[in-house]
C-alpha cells in the first residue's frame, strides 16, 4: 500500500490499482463546476476517501466514500434544501464489456477507452451528481409554503364565506 500525500489531479487507474493507492482528499464546491452550478453552499468542502485495487489481477477498481453538505434549491418551494450526503461507491473500470463478466454485483461498471487517466474531480463530481434525486424537494409538504402570500390569504377567506352562505341558506330552508 502506498500512501500518497498530495492529491493527484489525475488518477492513473492501472498504476494506482497495482500499487493499491489510498487517497484522502478535499475539494471546495466552488471548484467543482458542475456541482457549484446547482449548489448554494459554494464555500463548503467535499471530503472523500478512495482506495484502489486490482480485481482478478486485471480490472482496476476503486472503493470510495464521499461526505458533504449540499444546499440545493428545493424543486417544489425553491427554498434552500440542505442535505447531508454520504456517497459510498464501488467502481470497476473495464476496457471491454466481457471484462465485466464474473465481477461482483456490488461494482458499478465504467467502461474506459484506451486512455486510463481520469480526472479526480470528475470522478468525485459524477458520483455526487448520481446520488442526488432527480427533483430534490423537502420531505415535508413544503409546497403549501409558496401560497402563504397575500393572494392566498384572500383565497382563504373565500371558502369560509361560501360556507357561511350555504349554512345560512340551509337554515333558511328549514
Ligand atoms: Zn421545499
Amino acid at each position: 500500500m502506498k500512501k500518497v500525500n498530495q492529491l493527484p489531479k489525475t488518477i492513473k487507474l492501472f498504476n494506482f490499482a497495482k500499487k493499491e493507492v489510498k487517497l484522502h482528499g478535499q475539494f471546495i464546491i466552488a471548484n467543482m463546476s458542475r456541482l457549484s452550478e446547482i449548489a448554494r453552499n459554494d464555500n463548503d468542502n467535499v471530503d472523500f476517501d478512495l482506495s484502489f485495487h486490482l480485481e482478478n489481477g486485471k480490472t482496476p477498481c476503486v472503493k470510495g466514500i464521499i461526505n458533504l453538505k449540499l444546499v440545493l434549491d428545493c424543486q417544489r418551494c425553491l427554498d434552500a434544501l440542505e442535505m447531508d450526503l454520504k456517497v459510498p461507491f464501488n467502481i470497476a473500470f473495464i476496457r471491454h464489456e466481457s471484462q465485466g463478466d464474473g465481477l461482483d454485483k456490488k461494482y458499478e461498471i465504467y467502461q474506459i477507452g484506451e486512455n486510463e487517466d481520469l480526472e479526480t474531480i470528475d470522478l468525485i463530481t459524477d458520483e455526487i451528481l448520481l446520488s442526488i434525486p432527480m427533483a430534490p424537494s423537502h420531505e415535508f409538504a413544503c409546497g403549501i409554503k409558496v401560497e402563504t402570500n397575500k393572494e392566498s390569504e384572500e383565497n382563504r377567506k373565500h371558502p369560509f364565506d361560501v360556507l357561511k352562505n350555504i349554512k345560512i341558506a340551509d337554515f333558511g330552508k328549514e
